[in-house]
């Protein structure tokens, strides 16, 4: 394991690549402005990107409907293409430790946490879209023996993506890769609050052998270059993972366009229940902690509401408070030692500070925590924090804080915990403990959400639909479902008459 001195001398020599990236190149922003990237940790400004706005948008779609028609990409075998994707893989590997850096200059995400979970699940989603290429499958539908009927898949056009900065390099892929494996052409918008790891990865795309213009990317803010590529008329679906209020905004500007395709990953408020009778409380309180703490709770389906059965409440608190205190261990992102890094921005930090306050003021229990860690100065920090005695009329029993902030709500019956659990505007998952299969069973039927763990939280892979029920969203990523969505279906009927 390399030592934070290493890291830091890493960090100096690092060449940040500033541009848009369009048609195999960097390019400047056509009307020359710039916006300031700051490293979280520091409030140290680390680059100046490149400011892309609708003119941008413009020229990278332009160069994706001249890649889509010309076919140099859905045009190809499909096992040149899972070759082009399977390289791409490779160079991500390849550049890890280049890329872990530029996520932990630009998020404040702990180096050790983007090499040991951001990374290996960027690597598995490429490979895993790459893979399914050619196991697309249409079908041939019992007709009359008159005629042959045949459904296919066919890919869609220019897809545009906007994602999140929390797993800035997870959520792009999570769309890039089946948009690209199902052969459409893609325009990324990334965060404007973490944008260097995905204009990386644009580059290694391109380097891998996939043609120009297929992978372009737009960096700038939500309402210029998002809004952009959302109104945009040549744009045929837009993917986005980012909160509910955007989301809403997106399916306005696709109706106010060209009737584009909106899938939604969006935000989350997901419960926790633990019933009396769940077979190992330290398990289940350690999963609690790491469901809320883990990525200082910026997490779309972090455990921010924890419902405890009354017989285990007590014990459950007491736990989760010593556990707590031993799990986290707040510094420098780059020193390996750190397992809790600053919020994203120093907005952020005040934001979720600000809703800490509302809490206490709405009459819940400060259990724990509430302030922010000293941990650096000039770092964006918030301290682990839980609330008991929450009740489900409270702000942050209803809204997300995307922070490292739960709340701990007692019942007693499981119809109760039931109501609690779905008494939310989201539904993007929830988890039940217990020991008990058929309780377990009654639950998953109950529970409106898109996931339900079962004795785990966050537990999965790339065969796991994700995405949520309600204002969670509307789509699903990772599983050949996703794949499939960036296709259309297309009826060929053969008359044999
Ligand atoms: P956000 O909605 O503020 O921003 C997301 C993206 O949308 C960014 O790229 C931003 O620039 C862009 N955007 C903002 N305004 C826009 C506009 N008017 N038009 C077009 N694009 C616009 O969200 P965030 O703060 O970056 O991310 C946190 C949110 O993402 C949380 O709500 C979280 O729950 C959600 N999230 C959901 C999932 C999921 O799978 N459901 C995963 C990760 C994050």
């Amino acid at each position: 394991m390399r030592s934070r001195d290493d890291w830091v001398a890493a960090a100096t020599q690092l060449s940040i690549r500033t541009g848009l990236y369009i048609d195999g190149r960097y390019q400047s922003a056509r009307a020359g402005e710039s916006f300031e990237c700051v490293n979280p940790a520091s409030g140290a400004v680390i680059a100046h990107m490149a400011r892309g706005q609708a003119a941008d948008i413009d020229a990278a779609v332009a160069s994706g409907v001249a890649a889509w028609k010309d076919r140099r990409w859905r045009g190809l075998a499909p096992r040149a293409r899972m070759e082009v994707l399977q390289r791409f893989a490779d160079l991500v590997q390849q550049h890890s430790q280049e890329l872990a850096l530029l996520e932990t200059l630009d998020m404040g995400k702990p180096i050790n946490d983007v090499l040991g979970i951001d990374l290996p699940e960027v690597l598995k989603t490429i490979r895993y879209f790459a893979e399914c290429i050619d196991k697309i499958e249409g079908a041939v539908t019992h007709t009359d023996a008159s005629a042959l009927h045949l459904i296919l898949h066919e890919p869609l056009g220019v897809v545009g993506a906007i994602t999140p900065w929390n797993y800035p390099m997870l959520m792009a892929m999570w769309k890039v890769a089946p948009i690209l494996a199902a052969g459409n052409c893609v325009v990324l918008k990334p965060a404007e609050q973490a944008p260097l790891s995905c204009t990386r990865l644009a580059q290694l795309f391109v380097d891998a052998g996939g043609p120009p213009g297929v992978f372009n990317l737009v960096n700038g803010f939500g309402p210029e270059a998002g809004k952009a590529l959302a109104l945009h008329p040549d744009v045929v679906k837009l993917s986005f993972t980012g909160s509910t209020a955007v989301g809403k905004l997106l399916l306005g500007y696709a109706g106010q366009s060209n009737m584009k395709r909106v899938a939604l990953e969006t935000g989350g408020k997901s419960p926790q229940i633990f019933l009396n009778d769940l077979y190992d409380l330290d398990a289940a309180v350690d999963r609690a902690v790491g469901g809320i703490y883990d990525n200082a709770g910026q997490v779309c389906n972090a455990g921010s509401r924890l419902l405890v059965q009354r017989g285990i409440h007590d014990e459950f608190v007491r736990r989760f408070i010593a556990r707590s205190a031993l799990a986290y261990r707040a510094g420098d992102p780059l020193d390996p030692a750190t397992t809790l890094g600053p919020l994203v921005s120093h907005a952020h930090q005040r934001n979720v500070l600000a809703r800490i306050a509302r809490g206490i003021s709405e009459g819940a229990h400060l259990a724990m925590g509430g302030g922010s860690a000293g941990a650096l100065p000039g770092g964006a920090f918030v301290e682990p924090t839980l609330f008991t005695g929450a009740t489900a009329n409270m702000s942050i029993c209803r809204e997300e804080v995307f922070g490292p902030v739960t709340a701990i709500t007692a019942f007693d019956t499981e119809e109760e915990a039931i109501a609690l659990a779905n008494d939310s505007d989201y539904g993007l998952a929830a988890a039940v403990w217990t020991s008990d299969l058929k309780k377990a069973h009654h639950f998953v039927a109950q529970l409106e959400a898109g996931v339900v763990w079962v004795n785990c939280f966050g537990d999965g892979d790339m065969t796991q639909p994700f995405g949520g029920f309600k204002q969670s969203g509307n789509s699903r990523d990772k599983h050949m479902m996703s794949l499939l969505s960036y296709t259309q279906s297309k009826s060929a009927w053969f008359s044999l008459a």
